[in-house]
């Protein structure tokens, strides 16, 4: 259900009448190499489509349209080969909806000594003319992505990577419904949020759907199609003798499928990239979605547990951000700590609710009593995640203004075996350090409920919460405190 290819990024060359027909001619043809090879390079996930240069007000302004009209457009990557007076951008600037990342290169990637010129000194101008595009994008106060670099150096072509991804995100967002299956869970506070400033904000909308409807959905769902899930449930994972064929809950298993079909069938009618559930409310649903949330997922819906419709966007757009790439994403919770001086870490897991993308290998199916909620024992993928640089992303409303906070941790194998332990789950020792790590999440006012992502960087979310104009937290391996609880101040001036 994610298609990064069928979108596309502008590459807009900026340039002036002034140069004359060469220049000029030069110009296109290096934007037009340019533009080749980012499409063609691998680190690339979108098209990068050519665009004319743009050496006027008008012609500015009509590209910047242009953009805004084409839906399968999520960002303008922009370039002065030349030097593009910058009072011509304002018009264009001014109205452009899209993502901007301004791609600071230059086509040659050395002075060449010997043969260097004034021609070649009027051709090669991103030095100077760059500045000038910069100047007014920072006097009209306009968020974007700076990238400096030549144009085929592998770090340039990752940074534009990550914005991209970060862009397609964004992209997705826009007009995206996301259904509440009953409300918040009861007295919750970081879970609240203003649904209507969420709109305005990221443009997404949330609403809140009966419990009762959706289980009208479940139960009409047949035999045939329950058989169906069953068999991918056999295929993919290792059922516990209880789950198989003949075992003593077996039904439950054929319980948990028609959960699953059934939210999947509601989602895919009322074209929602996500929802949330509350076990407090799932009245005529005989389980907790368990399996159901987990699988639909892993097929790249948003997801959250108790009403958390900010945490569930959230896994929807990094999990568009990151598709393609090695690894997963996940709803998380901060769950259980160790404590040991020498080892201290974090326990991630939830009730039942993670994906099985983060999961190290094929995925236990079984089946335990859930002491909350008071349904029937509910069905769960039980998994181990794997070691390795991760992240957790929190969006939090702060009353003012939505809060990303992202903090870096370093995922690590368990050593020991939890054997007793229903649930999926991974361990990670958070970035810094523990103490500090935990301290300036909480300070943050960082939510239990987190996007655990094993495949994203901390500078893609930068780059999103710059393209929502949302405040953006990082806790990683420079983070001191008494510079973190500056950040924080300032902050809270900064948007009053
Ligand atoms: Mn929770």
């Amino acid at each position: 259900m994610i298609d990064l290819k069928k979108l596309e990024v502008w590459f807009v060359t900026g340039s002036q009448d002034l140069y004359g027909k060469e220049t000029l001619e030069a110009v296109a043809e290096h934007s037009a190499t340019i533009t080749a090879y980012l499409d063609q390079a691998p680190e690339i996930p979108v098209r990068v489509v050519y665009k004319p240069t743009v050496k006027s007000a008008d012609e500015i302004f009509a590209v910047m349209q242009a953009a805004n009209i084409e839906s399968n457009c999520i960002g303008v990557i922009a370039w002065m080969h030349t030097f593009s007076p910058a009072k011509m951008w304002i018009g264009g600037l001014k109205i452009l909806k899209k993502p901007l990342l301004h791609f600071h290169t230059q086509f040659n990637r050395d002075i060449p000594w010997a043969s260097m010129d004034m021609d070649f000194m009027n051709l090669n101008q991103s030095a100077h003319g760059d500045r000038e595009f910069g100047f007014i994008m920072s006097r009209m106060r306009i968020n974007r992505k700076v990238v400096v670099g030549h144009w085929q150096d592998h770090e340039s072509l990752n940074k534009i990577n990550g914005w991209i991804r970060a862009a397609a995100g964004w992209n997705d967002w826009q007009g995206a419904k996301f259904a509440r299956f009953g409300d918040n869970m009861r007295n919750v506070a970081v879970t609240e949020g203003d649904k209507v400033e969420a709109e305005i904000k990221f443009g997404y909308s949330v609403n809140t759907y009966g419990v009762g409807d959706l289980a009208a959905v479940i139960d009409a769902v047949s035999e045939s199609a329950i058989d169906q899930v069953i068999a991918e449930y056999e295929d993919s994972y290792t059922l516990v003798p209880a789950l198989q064929k003949g075992g003593a809950q077996h039904s439950s298993l054929r319980d948990a499928a028609k959960i699953e079909i059934g939210i999947q069938t509601f989602l895919e009618n009322g074209n929602f990239k996500g929802f949330t559930t509350t076990f407090e409310d799932l009245h005529g649903i005989v389980q907790l979605p368990g399996i159901a949330a987990q699988r639909l997922m892993a097929k790249g819906y948003g997801f959250a547990g108790e009403g958390d419709w900010k945490t569930a966007a959230l896994v929807r757009a990094m999990k568009v951000m990151g598709s393609g790439l090695k690894g997963g994403n996940s709803f998380m919770e901060d769950y259980t700590y160790h404590f040991h001086p020498d080892n201290r870490m974090v326990l991630g897991a939830h009730m039942l609710e993670i994906c099985e993308s983060i999961a190290d290998a094929k995925p236990n199916c079984e089946i335990h009593p859930l002491g909350i909620g008071g349904k029937a024992d509910p069905v769960r993928l039980v998994f181990n995640s794997g070691p390795g640089p991760a992240l957790n992303a929190s969006i939090v409303d702060m009353g003012n203004r939505f809060r990303l906070l992202v903090n870096e941790v370093m995922a690590v194998t368990p050593f020991n075996q939890l054997p007793n332990l229903p649930v999926a789950r991974v361990l990670w020792k958070p970035y810094p350090n523990m103490h500090t790590g935990c301290a300036a999440w909480i300070l943050a006012g960082g939510a239990h409920h987190t996007c655990y992502s094993q495949n994203l960087s901390s500078e893609h979310l930068e780059d999103f919460a710059e393209m929502a104009g949302i405040e953006y937290l990082l806790i990683g391996k420079e983070t001191q405190l008494y510079q973190f609880k500056n950040e924080l101040r300032w902050n809270e001036a900064f948007y009053k």
